[in-house]
């Protein structure tokens, strides 16, 4: 039997995990996947996705689930457990993938139960089908902005709420709003309290202290992400303030500040933050995980 030289392990099971282990398993290398509680990261949360090249007429869930068995048929071995505690995985293998994605940040006003029906945290991924609809953004920053825009392109109204009484979001970014109130109108000092109907179709806001009710087709939330790197807080693994991975280690653009343990995908970026790029990234994190098992 072929014994593979080097071993690794991946730790995430979304596009930059599973793009990651396609490389490397093809490459021979024996591969682990980690793939958490919750496998197939983000997209298992959107329905049909339009904007991944190369697929048409495919729910997120789908997506996924092609590619965890493209994965596997090439030999990846895929454990269904969370990591918490690096050293351990580190004592085991030759070298590591993190690609533990990021998860939008929730409000916890009942949201979950209206995902993909009405509720989104991606208007690049949902914007069109809000066609000739009436939308919501939660959110001040620049993300909320960028996603009103986004949705200007297909939905009737689209009304940004902001918890305070300004944006944090760039002068640039809040020039967009400015300069088209016909297309963006802001709501401030508002906070969403509850979302009504079997799909999202009222929502129950706190305007200055008052109560107001209003009809709506759709809501985004656009309130920052969270990347899923808690566990490596007391690791050697460095990350910047927001607790994203930060790569370039030694010449490697894919290395962790640690040697051998790779990053891809939405832990390190907070960009793009699209699935194409984070199987993009995780590419490029096997191709050099690969260069530097050989290199050493
Ligand atoms: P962000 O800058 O952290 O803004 C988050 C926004 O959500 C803030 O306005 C915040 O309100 C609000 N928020 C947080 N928790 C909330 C809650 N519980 N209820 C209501 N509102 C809440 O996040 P982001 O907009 O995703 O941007 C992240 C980074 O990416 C930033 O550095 C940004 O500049 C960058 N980015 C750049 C572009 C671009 O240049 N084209 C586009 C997108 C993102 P407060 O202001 O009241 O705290």
């Amino acid at each position: 039997m072929y014994m593979s030289k080097y071993k690794i392990a991946i730790i995430g099971s979304g596009p930059a995990g599973l793009s990651a282990a396609i490389y490397t398993s093809r490459a021979e290398i024996d591969t682990t996947i980690y793939a958490g509680e919750e496998p197939g990261g983000q997209l298992t949360k959107t329905t049909e996705i339009e904007n991944y090249p190369g697929v048409m007429g495919k729910t997120g869930p789908e997506l996924m689930l092609t590619m965890t068995e493209q994965a596997q048929k090439f030999g990846a071995k895929i454990i269904y457990e969370t990591v918490d505690d690096l050293t351990k995985v580190q004592k085991e293998f030759d070298g590591i993938i993190l690609a533990m994605g990021a998860s939008s940040r929730l409000l916890g006003v009942g949201e979950e139960r209206y995902w993909g029906k009405g509720f989104s945290t991606c208007a690049v991924c949902d914007a069109a089908f809000y066609r000739g609809k009436n939308v919501y953004v939660v959110g001040g920053g620049d993300s909320a902005i960028e996603d009103a825009w986004a949705l200007t392109k297909f939905a009737s109204k689209v009304t940004i709420l902001v918890r305070k009484t300004e944006f944090r979001a760039s002068k640039a970014m809040q020039k967009r709003v400015n300069d088209h109130p016909e297309k963006i109108k802001v709501m401030w000092e508002t906070n969403l309290k509850e979302i009504r109907g079997e799909r999202v179709e009222e929502l129950v806001l706190d305007v200055g202290g008052k109560e107001q009710v209003v009809k709506a087709d759709g809501l985004f939330f656009a309130i920052g992400h969270i990347p899923a790197t808690g566990f490596l807080k007391n690791s050697a693994v460095k990350l910047d303030d927001q607790g994203y991975i930060v790569n370039g280690n030694d010449g490697w653009p894919t290395m962790t500040s640690l040697d051998g343990v790779f990053a891809a995908g939405d832990c390190v970026d907070h960009r793009y933050r699209q699935a194409v790029t984070a199987a993009g990234m995780g590419v490029s994190a096997a191709l050099d995980i690969e260069k530097w098992l050989e290199s050493r």
